[in-house]
């Protein structure tokens, strides 16, 4: 294992002096790479973070491990966009969202492959990944919404 930390989009993963996964948000899109919906377990009191966060939000504790969460969840609100950063600017209008996913947290991203007239709050999503990496910082394979 390389002593250095990467920010190359990866299988390498970035880890503390014990090896272990931390849980920052690289890692999170390092499993996205590999087709996992992966978030983190607070091992104080179980509550579900996703994406990632090195303390948990409920009881402050920062003892945690991985978890693979079901791709599924409920749209809780939404927004188009017309006017995007420059990255997106070709995909403009586009709608982003909060899906509360049935693992229960809630995790913002892109809704993609619906006509915009045709979202609707409360339909059900899935996670997928994109296959093309940007060329530009961050290099992170992304994921996105789709109608389940
Ligand atoms: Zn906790």
């Amino acid at each position: 294992m390389s002593k250095t930390m990467t920010r190359e989009a990866s299988k390498d993963f970035v880890r503390d002096a014990h090896g272990e996964i931390l849980p920052i948000i690289e890692n999170f899109y390092s499993y996205c790479a590999e087709g996992k919906l992966m978030g983190i377990k607070c091992v104080g009191c179980g509550q579900i973070m996703c994406p990632p966060r090195a303390i948990c939000r409920n009881c402050l504790s920062d003892k945690y491990e991985w978890v693979e969460l079901k791709e599924r969840g409920k749209l809780v609100t939404y927004t188009i966009i017309y006017f995007p950063p420059t990255q997106f600017q070709l995909l403009a209008p586009y709608a982003v969202g909060i899906s509360k996913l049935d693992d229960g947290p809630h995790l913002p991203g892109m809704i993609k492959n619906v006509k915009l007239e045709e979202i609707t709050i409360g339909m059900p999503l899935r996670v997928d990944y994109e296959t093309v990496i940007p060329k530009d910082w961050p290099r992170w394979a992304r994921y996105f919404f789709k109608p389940a």
